[in-house]
């Protein structure tokens, strides 16, 4: 469904990715991990289109996505951080969305529902606390049902409570069949949710394993123990 093919980007003289190839198919949760500054970001950012690469290419159901802007339709977008207008109310952010995408689609609200949103829908966007702005940016990646979810840091800022209403909703989109890239710091978080993981180190992909497959070679059915078993492994082997 996303093929991405000897994907290089630089920063100056800085190699921010690497000859980065990789398949990635429907009904998948990948967990993209790796240390900070490996180039997590710089990937999500290319396959939206945000950021340029040196050479390689991208492909979205067999289309290359370089200049042609349209497949993002197909791509809700939960970003690390994000940012509105401080002086729109929630409810008027929710309504330029749907304006601005103009569709006769019927909006996925489930998420929204589950959230609470119209108990503070009436509040300005600058006086939500950082874990409502992310139930806000949350709200609006489901909104137009895209076959492609990419959620930067989803769980980072949100109550215990909240992360579970997001889990089971990426759960259910999971269910549909939908491809869902996700980067996370707190990898208990993934656990459940995660089908393969996406391991980037300098730019370089290290691990694109399934977790059934990871799990059988680690020994480990946590997903962080996995990794740092995985780590250890490289780290033997290099020195
Ligand atoms: P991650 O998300 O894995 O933490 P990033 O993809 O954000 O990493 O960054 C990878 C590397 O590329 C970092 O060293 C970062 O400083 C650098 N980088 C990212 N974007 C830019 C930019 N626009 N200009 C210069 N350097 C950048
Ligand atoms: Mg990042």
């Amino acid at each position: 469904m996303l093929t991405i093919n000897n994907l290089t980007k630089s920063f100056g003289r800085f190699r921010a990715l690497d000859n980065v190839s990789v398949q990635l198919d429907e009904g998948q949760v990948v967990a993209l991990i790796g240390p900070n500054g490996s180039g997590k970001t710089t990937l999500l950012k290319c396959i939206l289109g945000l950021v340029i690469p040196d050479s390689g290419d991208i492909q979205l159901k067999g289309q290359n996505v370089l200049y042609h802007w349209g497949y993002r339709r197909s791509i809700g977008y939960m970003p690390q951080i994000g940012r509105y207008p401080d002086n729109m109310r929630v409810r008027q952010v929710f309504e330029v969305i749907r304006e601005i995408r103009n569709s006769d689609e019927t909006p996925d609200t489930e998420l929204m529902e589950a959230f609470g949103v119209p108990q503070f829908e009436n509040k300005m966007m600058r006086t939500l606390s950082g874990g409502t702005r992310q139930k806000v940016s949350a709200c609006l990646a489901f909104l137009f049902n895209p076959p492609v979810l990419i959620l930067d840091e989803p769980t980072a800022g949100l109550d215990p409570l909240s992360v579970e209403i997001l889990k089971d909703k990426i759960q259910r989109e999971k269910q549909k069949g939908k491809l869902i890239l996700i980067t996370s710091h707190i990898l208990s978080d993934l656990d459940e949710l995660t089908t393969h993981v996406l391991y980037l180190m300098d730019g370089k992909i290290r691990v694109h394993q399934s977790m059934d497959a990871l799990k059988a070679e680690t020994g480990e059915g946590k997903l962080n123990r996995a990794i740092a078993q995985l780590m250890k492994q490289d780290a033997h082997a290099t020195h």
